[in-house]
């Protein structure tokens, strides 16, 4: 899979996608208040239950997980999986202009959301869940990267353990499913980073979690030739992109105009994580 040399440190990334440090504890605190009313019995017997299943089991290696491509290869027909995050918290703006642009041209694609971001979009949440053209996958509940021992990358905010990865992935299909009546199939950690007994929970919670092969460069502030240039230069067939649509001054929407045609060209199709598969 290839990774795109991004144009500036990736802590950037961080910096720009994450709450900042300051207020941070705070501002947690306040988040988990907010969904007190999600930690039911029925849900904290259902955490235990699985604790006690997985708390053995070691953390595994801490890495970016791709997404395996299902594509088949030797085919002439090339898929290619564009992926939008909504990070959430003081990041909770809605690029319509981008989700527009995505109608316009009928580009299926897969919204990895979270918790806290449908909380402040709510009538926004339904509309996006309502459209055909985009699947709605987890980002998390409270947008925590997600490692089993508490481990942190460009200093986002992590998970403490086990418990809390289940929280962060569980919780918030649990709302995803109360909201539009299907759980999601895929989730992506904060930062895309996780360790191997995370994809286990994940896996044990009906989903699988998807890194991204294609680094856009959205979130390092790049422009949109910088990043069309990073898409089409990534661009194979299984390909998995991730770029944002939480932050409207991205120039997100400007980079998909440049690279869409040309991968049209190339004989890309567009396609929901969960159709990708080739076509007969
Ligand atoms: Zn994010």
């Amino acid at each position: 899979m290839t990774k795109v040399r991004p144009v500036l440190p990736l802590a950037v990334f961080a910096l720009l996608c994450l709450p900042a440090a300051g207020p941070q504890a705070r501002q947690r605190g306040d988040e988990r208040n907010a969904f007190r009313s999600y930690y039911t019995q029925e849900y904290l017997a259902f955490k235990k239950r699985l604790v006690e299943e997985l708390g053995k089991v070691p953390p595994g290696k801490f890495s970016e997980f791709s997404k395996r491509s299902k594509a088949e290869p030797g085919s002439d027909h090339k898929v290619i999986a564009l992926t939008f995050d909504a990070c959430g918290g003081r990041h909770s703006g809605y690029n319509k202009a981008l989700i527009e642009y995505l109608r316009r041209e009928k580009i299926p694609a897969t919204l990895f959301i979270t918790g806290l971001w449908i909380e402040e979009n709510k009538e926004t949440f339904a509309e996006l869940a309502k459209d055909p053209l985009f699947e709605i996958a987890n980002h998390g509940l409270l947008h925590r990267l997600c490692s089993t021992e508490g481990r942190s990358k460009y200093g986002v905010y992590p998970t403490r353990d086990l418990g809390d990865v289940i929280d962060e992935m569980e919780l918030n299909s649990r709302k995803i499913a109360e909201l539009t009546g299907r759980r999601p199939l895929f989730f992506r950690s904060a930062t895309a980073f996780t360790d191997e007994l995370s994809l286990k929970v994940a896996q044990r919670l009906g989903m699988e979690v998807v890194g991204y092969s294609v680094l856009s460069g959205d979130a390092m502030r790049a422009s949109a030739k910088t990043m069309s240039r990073n898409i089409l230069a990534g661009a194979r067939h299984g390909a998995v992109v991730i770029m944002h649509f939480n932050h409207p001054e991205w120039p997100v929407q400007e980079a998909l105009e440049k690279a869409v045609p040309e991968l049209r060209k190339r004989g890309f199709d567009f396609s929901r994580l969960e159709d990708f598969t080739v076509k007969p």
